[in-house]
Order: structure tokens, then C-alpha cells, then sequence
């Protein structure tokens, strides 16, 4: 059999869990959105791939690609790597406890997925998040063989 190259996440490790990020690193490329839709989705992953491995930066293990809405037309795609000297502007940290939510199911239910996060973080705080963020955690091949699009979001608790 092929091997799998995404990992085979437990998505019950995630789901409704309190997660702590301290000073993790990310590399951060625009990306375009209509209406909360990722128009360059595919390519601001491949060229975002490419210019950090150019960098000589390297990806975190799980390797984590966040989206991230900045407002209706705009946002960020998020890459995990690892810590170094060196790192350039495009390179942000990003420390806070998030709020997790965890579904396997297909692309267009992560709009379904970040409102249960918004709507569990407002329940809490009374207020709502201002930051979410969004991991697609398998590859369209992987998410064949795992049984669905694995989808995490996470939204600012503190
Ligand atoms: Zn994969």
C-alpha cells in the first residue's frame, strides 16, 4: 500500500481542547478572499512552500498551514516552521491560549466548523474572538483515504 503522506491526526485530540502556542512561528503569505472564500488557496500554498524552503526555513512536524481571515477580502496563509536566527520580515509569532474545534468532513464545511469556535469563545467570554485561525490537517489525497477533509479551527481565548 501507498504510504499516507499526511499524518493520520486524531481529531478528538483537538476537539473542544484548550490549546497553549507559545512563540510559534509562522510564515506568512496574503491571500485573497470573496466572501469568505480563499481564491488563491492552492497557489499562495505552493508559492508560500516554495519561497520558504528558498529561505531555507523548515516545516514543523505535523507540518500546520493555517488560513487566517484578516477581513472579507483579505487574509493570510500560515506556516508552521521552525525556530531559527535569521528569520525575515514575513516570519511572525504568535503566542495565546486558543479554543479548539475539530470536524472530518469536506472543504466547505470549514465555514461550519471556525462559527462553532466563534460561538463556543463567545459563550465563554462574552465577547468575540479576534482571532481565528483555520488548519486544513490532510492533503485532498489524504483526506480520500482518512474518510474526509480533516479541518481544525481555532479561535483567541486570551
Ligand atoms: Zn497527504
Amino acid at each position: 500500500m501507498e504510504e499516507e503522506c499526511c499524518p493520520n491526526i486524531d481529531l478528538k485530540k483537538w476537539n473542544n481542547k484548550e490549546i497553549e502556542w507559545k512563540n510559534k512561528v509562522f510564515y506568512s503569505r496574503p491571500l485573497y478572499l470573496f466572501l469568505h472564500i480563499p481564491l488563491n488557496m492552492e497557489s499562495a500554498i505552493t508559492k508560500g512552500y516554495a519561497a520558504l524552503t528558498a529561505k531555507g526555513y523548515k516545516m514543523e512536524e505535523p507540518a500546520m498551514i493555517l488560513e487566517k481571515e484578516n477581513g472579507l477580502f483579505t487574509g493570510e496563509v500560515l506556516f508552521n516552521i521552525k525556530k531559527g536566527k535569521n528569520l525575515d520580515r514575513k516570519v511572525k509569532t504568535i503566542s495565546g491560549k486558543f479554543l479548539a474545534k475539530a470536524i472530518k468532513g469536506e472543504y466547505k464545511d470549514a465555514g461550519k466548523v471556525v462559527r462553532q469556535v466563534i460561538d463556543a469563545v463567545n459563550k465563554r467570554r462574552g465577547n468575540l474572538p479576534d482571532e481565528v485561525y483555520c488548519w486544513f490537517a490532510n492533503c485532498p489525497k489524504c483526506a480520500k483515504k482518512q474518510g474526509g477533509v480533516k479541518i481544525i479551527a481555532f479561535a483567541r481565548l486570551e
